[in-house]
């Protein structure tokens, strides 16, 4: 064995490691290629920077490539992201010209080599149209909350996602009425990455006191892209509800994706909102950051993840794990990680959230116990192991169409 499954197997036992070594036995014949729309930045990047090794590691063979595109192209699958969570201004056939002609420019760049390939996302989904010429086995991979897309939009994609071999959704609620095998799978977290890992309290106190975050007062922090479907705005309502009677300070850190065009607006209102509180840092952080963002979540005393819309939430179980009670907004996939009154509190408003947080900051006990239930949950639920394990049971089902009971040795 590897020393990094090993080192999985400290954090989840022997017998989840050997599960992955038998499935994997039986689809390493075939090899996965990833494609989505970005290196960095966002989710789905997260994952795969951390899937592809451990791919490597149990002998499953996979590549990763990243779509191009330009400003107009990014701003046109922004449109369609926002559209498909069911908020914003339906897609127009001018911009669903933009996304083919994009789609068109990549389909003559991508090599697409992979057995197995899964598209992430709406951005890169039109590559599908390659599968009459090339074959292969096509999965669209969906992070989004599609449960109450715009109509007109989702009635352009859903004839390119019913062009796959199978659709993946992140949980039930997001399944769609499609021609096509449908399959869930949640995303996960790295225990083993700097994002996640342990840290000693030097250089989580260094990293507060570089960004003159005072350790010793209450510290409430969400860690996201400048987007306004995460409701950075909404966040700094709770925190000056909060403020009118408990002491705290807020940190809203984040950065921006590649093929994010909005992130930049959203950071100037907020800053606008902070104005000159000495007790809101507003911290924009550079790509790669994890080790600091693992050094801020530990830090925190609370850990907010306020969506409006969200696909899964990867930062609430960042923060579970690291034993922080997470208020989160009651929607998408933040749903199954902020097990109402157990691992933290879901809410429908800034007041709720500041209510919430009023009750955990007057309650420290309350607060650690909740932390380590939501250690827990993650560890049971939420871990990459988990996640891989589905993607090559997947795999798996690809090769034995409409068979309900796949023997393994
Ligand atoms: N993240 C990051 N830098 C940032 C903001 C976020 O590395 O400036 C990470 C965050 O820790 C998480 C991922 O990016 O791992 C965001 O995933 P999530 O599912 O929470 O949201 P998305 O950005 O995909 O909508």
């Amino acid at each position: 064995m590897t020393s990094l499954l090993e080192a999985y197997q400290e954090v989840v036992g022997p017998q989840v490691v050997q599960e992955l070594l038998v499935v994997a036995a039986r689809v390493r014949h075939r090899s996965m290629q990833h494609i989505n729309s970005t290196a960095v930045g966002g989710g789905v990047a997260e994952i795969l920077t951390r899937l592809l090794p451990l791919l490597a590691d149990i002998g499953v063979r996979a590549t990763w490539d990243v779509i191009r595109g330009d400003q107009r192209f990014f701003e046109v699958t922004k449109a369609i992201h926002n559209a498909l969570h069911g908020k914003g201004p339906p897609l127009t056939p001018e911009m669903w010209e933009v996304y083919q002609a994009a789609t068109r420019a990549n389909l003559e760049q991508v090599q697409l080599k992979g057995d197995v390939i899964f598209v992430h996302d709406p951005q890169p989904a039109g590559l599908v149209e390659a599968r009459e010429r090339i074959g292969r086995q096509w999965v669209w991979r969906c992070h989004i909350d599609v449960s109450t897309p715009d109509e007109s939009t989702w009635g352009f994609l859903r004839p390119l996602v019913e062009l796959y071999d199978a659709a993946i959704f992140s949980m039930p609620e997001f399944a769609q009425s499609l021609s096509i095998p449908q399959y869930l799978v949640a995303p996960s977290i790295d225990p083993l990455s700097d994002k996640n890992r342990e840290l000693d309290a030097g250089t989580v106190s260094a990293t507060l006191d570089r960004h003159g975050i005072d350790a010793g007062r209450p510290v409430l922090t969400q860690i996201s892209r400048f987007d306004r479907l995460k409701d950075p705005l909404g966040v700094i309502a709770a925190y000056r509800l909060v403020k009118q009677r408990h002491d705290c300070q807020l940190v809203l850190a984040g950065g921006g994706a590649a093929d994010d065009p909005e992130g930049e607006q959203t950071l100037e209102e907020v800053r606008a909102r902070a104005a000159d509180d000495p007790d809101i840092h507003v911290i924009l952080l550079p790509p790669l950051s994890d080790l600091e963002i693992n050094a801020l979540v530990r830090g925190s005393t609370i850990v907010f993840q306020k969506s409006l819309k969200e696909g899964f939430g990867l930062t609430v179980s960042e923060a579970l794990w690291k034993g922080k009670p997470v208020i989160g907004g009651a929607v998408g996939g933040i749903r199954i990680q902020v097990l109402n009154g157990v691992t933290g509190y879901l809410v429908h408003s800034p007041e709720g959230a500041a209510n919430r947080a009023l009750e955990l900051l007057r309650n420290p006990a309350l607060c650690r116990r909740m932390g380590e239930n939501g250690h827990e949950h993650v560890k049971q639920n939420f871990l990459l192991t988990r996640q891989l394990k589905d993607y090559l049971l997947l795999m798996l089902a690809l090769e034995h169409p409409g068979e309900r009971l796949i023997r393994l040795p």
